[in-house]
């Protein structure tokens, strides 16, 4: 199908982020239904490549069954838009409406999958009826240079400690890719942020009140972990270990992927992948149903990281 960026009427909006507005769009002559990003272009030049950028990885990936799938992008009225698989909520927007340990399961084996997708948090985990997960959002956070510095230093909630030792030590802005600290192990911390936030329904560093404390936060107080209420009884213990090998404050104590794809946590899940997705997407159905979809978009507005 080749089409043209005014064949699609936008029926709602699914969310929206750093970069723009996610609306669920009709391709008027199918009757297909599309998730599109679309990306304000500004004219600030590393800006245009980062965005440029996230075009060129998202072609990269298309194939993975655990990323959405990308259709294409068009230039339109001075903005990008992203044409991608249509997925029904993000994990972020899902748990902030119906908090359960149901959803934490099934997002190990993805994630661990496509690491190093960068970008790792709720918001760019995505979930459909079937109770699939995949990710989405590819290469931003490992690109973006001087706008997150411009943006801000701080409260990056995902970010590892080394990361904002970094940003610190060289004064400001946090690493691209090709700075020294940005590696994989970074991209662990983000899980095991993530999979801690789901697990527990909460972030776990919800209170910092500016970029100093954060850094104070992560690079003194220990490792975040389950508190003992959530774990009690709740998760298996196979998950609290495998947060502890993700969240280890030192880089290079932290496990690296070939051996998190090995960890029991990760076999326990693929082990059960058909059951705990039938499971899942029972119970996404069933909130959604319930759900407002102006009130789960609602929740992606206000994402301040
Ligand atoms: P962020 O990831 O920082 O929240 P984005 O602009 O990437 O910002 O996306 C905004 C929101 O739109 C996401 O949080 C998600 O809830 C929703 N969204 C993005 N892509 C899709 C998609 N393919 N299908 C359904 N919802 C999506
Ligand atoms: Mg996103």
């Amino acid at each position: 199908m080749t089409a043209r960026a005014t064949d699609f009427d936008s029926l709602d909006e699914l969310g929206s982020g750093r970069f723009g507005v996610v609306d669920r769009v009709i391709h008027r002559d199918s009757g297909c239904l599309f998730a599109r990003k679309r990306i304000r272009l500004s004219f600030d030049q590393q800006e245009h490549e980062l965005q440029q950028r996230e075009i060129s990885v998202l072609k990269r990936t298309v194939e993975c069954p655990f990323v959405v799938y990308f259709y294409g992008a068009m230039f339109h009225d001075g903005d990008i838009h992203i044409l991608m698989e249509l997925m029904d909520a993000s994990l972020r927007q899902f748990y902030l409406a119906a908090y359960s340990s149901a959803v934490n399961m099934p997002i190990t084996n993805p994630c661990c999958n496509t690491l190093p997708i960068r970008d790792i948090k709720p918001s760019n985990m995505l979930i459909n009826r079937s109770g699939r997960v995949k990710l989405c959002d590819f290469g931003v956070a490992g690109i973006l240079k001087n706008s997150i510095a411009k943006s801000n230093v701080g409260c990056q909630l995902y970010v590892a400690p080394e990361r904002v030792s970094i940003s610190m030590a060289t004064g400001g802005g946090l690493g691209a890719g090709d700075e020294p600290g940005f590696t994989t192990a970074s991209d662990v911390w983000s899980l095991g942020i993530s999979l801690l936030e789901l697990a527990s329904g909460a972030h776990p560093y919800g209170s910092w009140k500016n970029p100093f404390h954060q850094v104070q936060h992560l690079t003194e107080g220990p490792p975040p972990s389950l508190s003992a209420e959530a774990a009690a009884g709740r998760f298996p213990q196979e998950l609290n270990d495998f947060l502890s090998c993700c969240l280890a404050k030192k880089a290079n104590d932290r496990w690296r992927l070939p051996q998190l794809l090995e960890h029991p946590y990760v076999g326990g899940v693929v082990a059960m992948e058909t059951e705990l997705r039938d499971r899942t997407g029972q119970f996404v159905c069933s909130v959604l149903d319930r759900c407002d979809s102006s009130s789960l978009a609602a929740v992606g507005v206000t994402v301040k990281e």
